[in-house]
């Protein structure tokens, strides 16, 4: 399967380049308040861990906008100041070494203050990301189009855009976000058409973790698979790490970019005699951090077990309170139940 990603500028963002022909990356948000400096570290560094290039925190107040100074001190990834409406809590961001904004110039106050953010911006090599979502349209374009459409959320972006190129602004990158799929899609689609800068991906107010891991898989997944988006944020009710390790299984899933252990397990049957879940839920956990470019397969029993252990690099097909061990295509050894997850992984950490 080969995808032929859109063309797009790149912006840099602090260490990290969006666009162009960079790796797609991956984005959170932290959901500390930004104000309590050793909360918000702690998450950035659980986020760093599980491979979060780049990380959002939310500028309430001025003191949140200061918090910005101390945390960059501590953490190795890109930070991005999110700021609605007060355009001195975006300038004291830049001052404090923000690598990003996320604001929408339409909103902060009339064109000498977008000029303002702007001169600071460009000064630092700051990019800007508008942010056009379905609950937050402007009152006259709801009128003009009578309901939210993707034809609302580009004109809305558009908007924005114009105003930041009108002071020789390009370093953009755009979202249009909607917890409506469908919606979702068709105003990236639009939108990829008409500009040139990245694009900022994801399906906002997905849900909690399952729901929203569906609703963003299909939503991200589609969008991806049309060649769409350079930056990608999961949208989860719930521990923003879980945003990260599902925007990598995406990413990975569509072999855009490999993290490490690619699992492949059956579903189980009436034919499993052994714990196959306890052992592919355990497995996968212990080894999540672990980056070797390797396909493991567990699998339940002989029926499709020793085709798909075979074709991985490692694997297991389970017999009666026991698994034969596969590796490069070779029987190893048979297996005792009870041994299985340990030896397995012994096994992997060997590769
Ligand atoms: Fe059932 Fe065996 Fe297939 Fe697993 S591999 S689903 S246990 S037939």
């Amino acid at each position: 399967m080969t995808i032929t990603r859109r063309q797009t500028r790149e912006v840099s963002c602090g260490k990290v380049i969006i666009g162009g022909k960079s790796p797609i990356t991956i984005q959170s948000m932290t959901n500390t308040d930004t104000r309590d400096v050793v909360k918000t570290v702690n998450q950035i560094k659980s986020l760093e861990e599980v491979g979060c290039d780049i990380v959002r925190v939310a500028i309430p107040d001025m003191e949140a906008a200061d918090a910005i100074k101390l945390i960059k001190t501590e953490i190795n990834i890109p930070i991005v100041a999110d700021i609605h409406f007060d355009y001195r809590l975006a300038l004291r961001c830049i001052e404090n070494g923000v690598d990003k904004l996320r604001l929408n110039p339409g909103n902060i106050g009339g064109t000498d203050r977008v000029k303002e953010v702007v001169k600071q911006a460009k000064e630092r090599g700051i990019p800007i990301r508008i942010g056009v979502n379905a609950g937050s349209i402007e009152k006259e374009i709801l009128e003009k189009y009578e309901k939210v459409s993707a034809e609302a959320l580009v004109e809305s972006a558009l908007n924005h855009i114009k105003l930041l190129e009108a002071v020789n602004f390009n370093d953009i990158i755009v979202s249009l976000k909607a917890s409506d799929i469908k919606l979702t899609i068709d105003s990236y689609n639009m939108i990829a058409e008409k500009i040139d800068y990245p694009l900022h991906i994801g399906i906002t107010e997905a849900g909690t973790i399952r729901n929203g891991t569906i609703k963003s898989s299909i939503g991200v997944g589609a969008l991806l698979l049309g060649g769409i988006g350079d930056t990608v944020r999961i949208s989860l009710t719930g521990d923003p790490v879980e945003e990260v390790l599902v925007g990598k299984e995406i990413l990975q899933a569509l072999h855009i970019r490999n993290f490490g252990i690619k699992f492949i397990s059956c579903p189980t049957c009436g034919r499993c005699q052994i714990d196959l879940i306890g052992v592919a839920n355990a497995v996968e956990y212990k080894l999540k951090n672990i980056k070797k470019p390797i396909t493991v397969a567990i699998m339940g029993c002989a029926v499709n077990g020793p085709g798909e252990a075979k074709e991985a690099d490692i694997g297991i097909a389970g017999g009666k309170s026991s698994a034969l061990l596969f590796k490069r295509g070779q029987v190893i050894k048979k297996i005792r139940e009870d041994q299985i997850e340990e030896i397995l992984i012994d096994e992997i950490m060997k590769m």
